[in-house]
């Protein structure tokens, strides 16, 4: 066992605090991974504060680690001492199933594996990325490529390929006209990503705050939500709406937006039910869909795909001792677009 520093929440109500934690021994499968960076994602906030359901606590949260192999088990191929990697949030799946045999371990039979939150191979339950080291199985370490710093790709681990999953699936791509709800740290690579992908972009935001941002990521128009008109000007012309949102919207309201056979894509994940008027479906043969993060193969594919064009996430860096401001940010919707925590201060 090794121990590392970590920020863990010890309660729903309580801010997160320093502590340290137990990392297993290396296995012969096992990588062992200095973490260099840690993005804030929101479900870590929906996840430390009980918000999807019961959390055991206390729990260190975070699933969009970069680092650097520090280890390797005797019998692992994949990477090797010094490359530079990152880990999303799974670690492990049964690998059996029709759909880990798919390369889909996100959607695994048994349940994959929560890099925090879940239970590991030996019964421990896992902890996450606002750590300086985690052990993970080489099966579910990805190569960082070249041209990718670590603090930029880091949110890639979860919301890029949260985002580009769906925008793959459904087809993104020139010709395709693509509306993304929510300029947070979901939406912001979406924009990126569906940008190079070909598609023509739009964002739909709260408000104008963010306009330019969102024009300079990638984004061909930028509309206010708030502005009803909004609704009237663009009813019936996407024809993929990717809601990015961890809040309830209105999904009657955005399923207007489709095209004939347009699909909606929820990956935003608020705790309370949505709710939707089936009319606003019947109406245009439009599909309403939801889509998480996506499997091991593809991930891999993301972070070639954003190495190649040059993308990657726009961060605020962070110390620990910020972590729980970032928190409170992330609520007000004040965050451009990503809080990375640089791990070598967690004590
Ligand atoms: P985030 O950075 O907080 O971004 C969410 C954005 O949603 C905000 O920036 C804001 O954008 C908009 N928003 C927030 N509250 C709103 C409200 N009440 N009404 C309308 N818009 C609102 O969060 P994130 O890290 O991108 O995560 C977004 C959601 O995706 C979370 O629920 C998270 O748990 C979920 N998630 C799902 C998966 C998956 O696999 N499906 C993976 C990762 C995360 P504007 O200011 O532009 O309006
Ligand atoms: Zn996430
Ligand atoms: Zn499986």
């Amino acid at each position: 066992m090794t121990t590392v520093n970590a920020y863990a929440a010890p309660s729903a109500t309580e801010p997160l605090v320093p502590t340290t934690i137990q990392r297993r021994e290396v296995g012969p499968h096992d990588v062992r991974i200095d973490i260099k960076f840690a993005g804030i994602c929101h479900s870590d906030i929906h996840t430390a504060r009980g918000e999807w359901g019961p959390t055991t606590y206390p729990v260190v949260v975070g699933h969009e680690i970069a680092g650097v192999v520090a280890e390797v088990g005797s019998q692992v191929t994949r990477h090797g001492v010094g490359d530079r990697v990152g880990v999303g949030c799974m670690v492990d799946s049964c690998r059996d199933c029709v759909n880990c045999r798919k390369g889909e371990e996100q959607f695994c039979v048994k349940g994959n594996t929560g890099t925090y939150g879940g239970v590991d191979a030996d019964g421990e339950p896992t902890q996450g990325g606002y750590a300086t080291g985690i052990v993970v199985t080489e099966d579910f370490v990805l190569q960082i490529p070249d041209g990718l710093e670590l603090d930029v790709a880091a949110p890639l681990l979860c919301a890029g390929i949260t985002t580009y999953s769906p925008l793959h699936h459904w087809g993104a791509g020139p010709g395709k006209k693509v509306a993304v709800v929510g300029l947070g740290g979901l939406g912001h690579v979406a924009v990126r990503i569906a940008h190079a992908m070909g598609a023509e972009v739009t964002v739909l935001s709260q408000s104008l705050k963010k306009q330019e941002d969102g024009l300079r990521l990638g984004a061909d128009h930028y509309f206010a939500t708030s502005d009803p008109t909004t609704f009237s000007q663009l009813a019936g012309s996407f024809d993929l709406v990717l809601n990015t949102v961890s809040a309830k919207i209105d999904l009657d309201a955005y399923l207007s937006l489709l095209a004939v056979d347009g699909a909606m894509v929820n990956v935003g994940a608020p705790g309370e039910p949505l709710d939707v008027n089936v009319f606003s479906l019947i109406g245009g043969r439009r599909s309403l869909a939801g889509s998480l993060i996506g499997g091991i193969r593809e991930t891999q594919e993301m972070l070639d795909f954003c190495a190649e064009h040059g993308l990657g996430s726009e961060i605020e860096v962070i110390s620990a001792a910020q972590i729980n401001e970032a928190y409170e940010r992330v609520l007000a919707s004040d965050v451009r677009y990503r809080f990375v925590i640089d791990t070598s201060t967690l004590g």
